[in-house]
This record gives structure tokens, sequence and C-alpha cells, in this order.
């Protein structure tokens, strides 16, 4: 009976799982093949200075783009590039393009411009990151001062060792580190603060009932509190509203990105913003 069973669990269980796999082997192909061909593409979206309501930085956001079939999104791709180990070359490439970028537009004055950028903890806690970044650094002539880098907060206390010497070294070439989507992971801010973390990015769940949630304004207005005393900075996701642009104001939020200012554009079309400055909503 238990063989019996063990057959129907098969029969049941293996077109699933088969399915499940095949899936993810189709996608980590094209994504082999979307790297030979270059098919990923830069989108960046404007951040915000809550202090003169101009622009400081713009965070890349990586964009796989299909001929004739469209954009896919990196919430799409990136568990199965992480999974796969393509992230790292991916990533290289991210940090490639953004620097190219970063690099093309101070060349046209837009010499204020700062730069996030997004990293899985598999890709920065490959051997040599660090040193194929200092690398780049070089070869593109960027200030790291511009630079901030984007981790999770499991990300970056997973396996803290390594963290603290990837983070460290980068931290003395000048590079911040912010924590994104903060709140949503469970690591206390104390002890994050063993690690050379320059900010906190409050994850858009929270933002969005700000206006209606007495709780999350409470809780929103705690890590503003809690980071600040800890010399953190404090950047607002997901940004929608006016009303929530000024609550987030009123409660001493330093930066702000979402929608109300600017969804992620291409190079092209974000261009105009970053000239400009200043955006109205
Ligand atoms: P994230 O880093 O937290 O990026 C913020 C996400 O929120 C972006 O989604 C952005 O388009 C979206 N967003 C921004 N403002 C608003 C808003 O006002 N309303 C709403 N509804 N959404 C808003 P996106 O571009 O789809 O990226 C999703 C995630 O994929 C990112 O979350 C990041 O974790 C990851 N990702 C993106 N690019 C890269 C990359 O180059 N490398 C790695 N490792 N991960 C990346
Ligand atoms: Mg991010
Ligand atoms: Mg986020
Ligand atoms: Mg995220």
């Amino acid at each position: 009976s238990a063989k019996e069973n063990g057959k129907n669990d098969f029969q049941i269980f293996m077109p699933f799982m088969l399915m499940k796999n095949l899936k993810k082997i189709e996608i980590e192909k094209s994504l082999k093949k979307a790297i030979e061909a270059d098919q990923f593409e830069l989108y960046y979206q404007p951040v915000i200075n809550l202090k003169d309501m101009e622009i400081h930085s713009v965070e890349a956001l990586l964009r796989w783009v299909l001929p004739e079939k469209g954009i896919i999104s990196p919430l799409e791709f990136i568990p199965v590039a992480e999974e796969s180990g393509l992230i790292v070359k991916i990533g290289e490439m991210v940090i490639e393009k953004a620097f190219s970028d970063l690099k093309n537009w101070e060349r046209k004055g837009i010499s204020y411009l700062h730069m996030a950028i997004n990293l899985s903890a598999r890709q920065f806690k490959t051997k040599f990151f660090e040193n194929m970044v200092q690398k780049l650094i070089e070869q593109y002539g960027v200030d790291p001062k511009k630079i901030s880098f984007e981790i999770t907060e499991t990300g970056a206390v997973e396996n803290f060792d390594v963290s603290l010497k990837i983070l460290s070294f980068l931290c003395q070439l000048g590079i911040r580190f912010l924590i994104d989507d903060f709140g949503t992971g469970y690591s206390s801010l104390i002890y994050l603060k063993k690690l050379p973390i320059g900010g906190v990015k409050i994850d858009r769940s929270f933002i969005s009932e700000i206006e209606f949630s007495k709780e999350n304004r409470a809780i929103v207005e705690g890590i503003i509190l809690m980071a600040h005393k800890l010399d953190l900075k404090v950047v607002a996701e997901g940004v929608e509203t006016k009303r929530e642009l000024e609550i987030l104001k009123e409660i001493g939020c330093d930066f702000a990105q979402g929608y109300l200012f600017s969804k992620p554009l291409p190079k092209t079309q974000v261009e105009k913003l970053l000239l400009a400055r200043k955006i109205t909503v």
C-alpha cells in the first residue's frame, strides 16, 4: 500500500515538478541568450531630496527587453538568475551600464547626480566582487562617493563576516550601502549598525498606507527617529500621493521616490528630468 501511495504520489507530483523545472530551465536558457544578445536595459527612477525638493539620485532598475515581445520585470527573472548563478554576470553588466550612464550624464553637465544600484546577496558575496567593482570604478572614472549599493536586510546579515569584509572594503573606497525594503525583514537596526550602512529605504508597503493607517505612520516615524539617532539617512519608497509626501516631509524623511515624481524611465527619457532637476508634482 505504501508502494501504491508512492506510485500515486509519483503520478501526481511528477508532472508538476517537471513543468516547474522545465520553466526554470527555459528561463535560464533564454537568460543566457539574453546576456549574449545584450537584451538588458536599465531604467532609472529619480530620488528626491526632501530638503530642497531637487533630484538627488536615480535608482537603476533592470529590464529584460525581448524584441517584439515586450519587457520582462526583474521580479520574474532575478530569482532564476540568482538560483542559476547568472546573477553574477548580469549584476556585473548592470554595474557597468550604470557607471557608464552616470559618467555620460556627468559629461553633459549633470554633475550633482548620485546613482543607486541594487545588489543580490549571492552576487555581492561572490569572490572578487569588491575587486570587480574597484576595477570598474577606475575604468569608468566614476566618483565612488556618488555610488550607493542597495542590499536587503537578510542579504546584509547572512554570513555576517563575509558581508562585513566586502562592505568595509567598498565603504573605504567611498561607496555607500543602503538597506532596501527596510521593515520587511527581521533584523534590528542595532545589528545592521555593526555594518557600514549609510541609510535605509522604507518599504513601499508602509508608505502606501501612511495616510490612513496610524500604525504605519507610527512605524515610519519610529524608523526615521531611530535611523537619525544612528546617523542613517532615510529614503521612502513608492510615494504615490501628495498627502504621503506631505506626511513624509512633516516627519523628517530625507529622501523619497515613487510614481508621484516619476516612474522608472529609459535613460533618454529620464535625462530631461535630470537636466531640469526639479519635478513638479
Ligand atoms: P526595489 O529595489 O525595491 O525597487 C523598487 C520597485 O518599486 C521597482 O520595481 C520600482 O519600479 C517600483 N516602484 C517605484 N516607485 C513605485 C510606486 O510609486 N508605486 C509602485 N507600485 N511601485 C513603485 P521593479 O523595477 O519592478 O523592480 C523590482 C525589484 O527587482 C527591485 O525592488 C529590486 O529588488 C529588483 N531589481 C531591480 N533591478 C535590479 C538589479 O539590477 N539587480 C538586482 N539584483 N535586483 C534588481
Ligand atoms: Mg532598490
Ligand atoms: Mg525596495
Ligand atoms: Mg525589492
